[in-house]
């Protein structure tokens, strides 16, 4: 599929629920589409109605090498769960080979750079061989994920880019996991809404933003992964 036959689905895709998304998503395109997690709550959910419409879906994860114990814990409940091998994207330099070339805490010093080695670059390396990728991102999380359509062309890897959660909320979210005995990251018991590496996710306190806990210090609310432009270009 390329970037004109979108729009006849993109405007349709609106009013279908995230299985007939899903469900479109594994007819259309099989083996050349799979599944971008960091297995936040959306993400367990995106996996879970997965595997309702499709066994064999593929699913990948950037690891960053820097993710929390608890993250770790739920991959393998995951596979076990699901019965798939999680797709593993490591970046090009291990943790001693980015503090070599760039310097120690590089998370400290220069973020974008940081979040551009260890995600960005990671997952255009794995989109340039597929076709279309799914996510779990939804419109009220962010400003800038406020247009996002359920199923789009994604300008800035060329591949279809499929959101099958971007009218949900995150009551929704949690409504489906409870009810559905969704296995979940236990650090969202822990006052931790969104969970990304360890050197950059704290707690959130009351009344905070969700996403409050993300790069805390820095006006940073995004590893560049969903924005039109690259933070950094190397
Ligand atoms: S979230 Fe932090 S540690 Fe992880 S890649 Fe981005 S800057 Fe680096």
């Amino acid at each position: 599929m390329v970037k004109e036959q979108i729009g006849d689905v993109e405007v349709a895709a609106e009013t279908w629920t995230a299985e007939q998304v899903l469900r479109w998503a594994f007819d259309k395109f099989g083996s050349r589409v799979a599944i971008s997690s960091a297995f936040g709550a959306e993400g367990m959910a995106v996996i879970d109605i997965a595997s309702r419409v499709h066994k064999e879906f593929r699913l990948f994860t950037l690891d960053t090498e820097f993710l929390f114990p608890e993250t770790y814990n739920l991959m393998d409940r995951v596979e076990q769960r699901y019965g798939v091998t999680i797709e593993r994207v490591f970046p090009l330099l291990t943790p001693e080979e980015q503090a070599r070339v760039h310097g120690e805490a590089l998370w400290k010093s220069n973020p974008d750079l940081c979040c551009n080695a260890r995600k960005v670059e990671p997952l255009r390396r794995k989109l340039s061989q597929l076709d279309a990728w799914i996510t779990s991102i939804r419109r009220d999380q962010t400003a800038s994920r406020a247009g996002v359509r359920k199923i789009q062309w994604d300008e800035k890897f060329g591949l279809v880019k499929i959101n099958p959660l971007a009218d949900w909320t995150s009551k929704q979210v949690w409504r489906y996991i409870v009810a559905h005995d969704v296995p979940y990251n236990s650090l969202h018991d822990q006052n931790y809404p969104s969970i990304g590496c360890t050197h950059c996710t704290r707690a959130v306190r009351a009344g905070e933003d969700p996403r409050a806990g993300r790069w805390p210090g820095f006006a940073k609310t995004e590893c560049g992964l969903h924005q039109k432009d690259d933070l950094v270009v190397l």
